[in-house]
């Protein structure tokens, strides 16, 4: 909760709401509701939970900034892991299948955007989100697959887990076959 407390949804374009109330009924604050028959998140009650953003169908409610330098919950989610991570030596290992532009534990998860890559493994966990995210890229020819699907850039979350020690972006691939 307190990884998320900081999420600030707003509406981005309530003229495309499709009023299918999936928000209202996943909001625990009893938050959302139709004002003048407008979709509205009352702020006094939010308690920046997130769930309205993950269940939107039609993406218009958003974090109020994408930007790292001011999103504190992308910042935070790197914060988690490091603290996690740093406990004891580990070894990563990402399943690049099924890839969806956002939350894929959510019932109303996105159909995957690209295709399946392979299976990367790495004792370094910037290396391993790099190479990750590169060869996504790659895969859906452009240069920031998950920016250009979900408006939403991992780039500075991997810049901001190496500066905070957690490992290099520098990486070698090695194919196994
Ligand atoms: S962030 Fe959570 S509490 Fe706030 S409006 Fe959305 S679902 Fe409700
Ligand atoms: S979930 Fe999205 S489309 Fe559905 S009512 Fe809420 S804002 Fe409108």
């Amino acid at each position: 909760m307190a990884q998320h407390a900081s999420d600030d949804p707003v509406i981005s374009d309530a003229s495309k709401c499709i009023k299918c109330s999936n928000c209202i009924n996943n909001c625990p604050a009893d938050a959302i509701s139709y004002v003048n028959d407008v979709i509205t998140i009352d702020k006094e009650k939010c308690i920046g939970c997130a769930k309205c953003i993950a269940e939107c169908p039609k993406r218009i409610i958003k974090p109020e900034s994408t930007n790292l330098e001011t999103n504190v919950f992308l910042e935070r989610l790197v914060e988690y892991a490091c603290m996690f991570t740093r406990k004891k030596p580990m070894v990563y290992i990402n399943v690049l299948a099924n890839i969806s532009s956002s939350c894929d534990c959510s019932a109303r998860a996105p159909l995957p955007f690209t295709q399946d890559i392979g299976i990367l493994a790495s004792k370094d966990i910037v290396a391993i989100e790099q190479a990750s995210h590169d060869l996504v890229a790659e895969g859906h020819k452009c240069e920031d697959a998950f920016l250009k699907e979900s408006g939403v850039s991992g780039l500075g979350q991997i810049e901001y887990a190496q500066k905070l020690g957690m490992g290099t972006r520098k990486y070698k691939l090695v194919e196994l076959k």
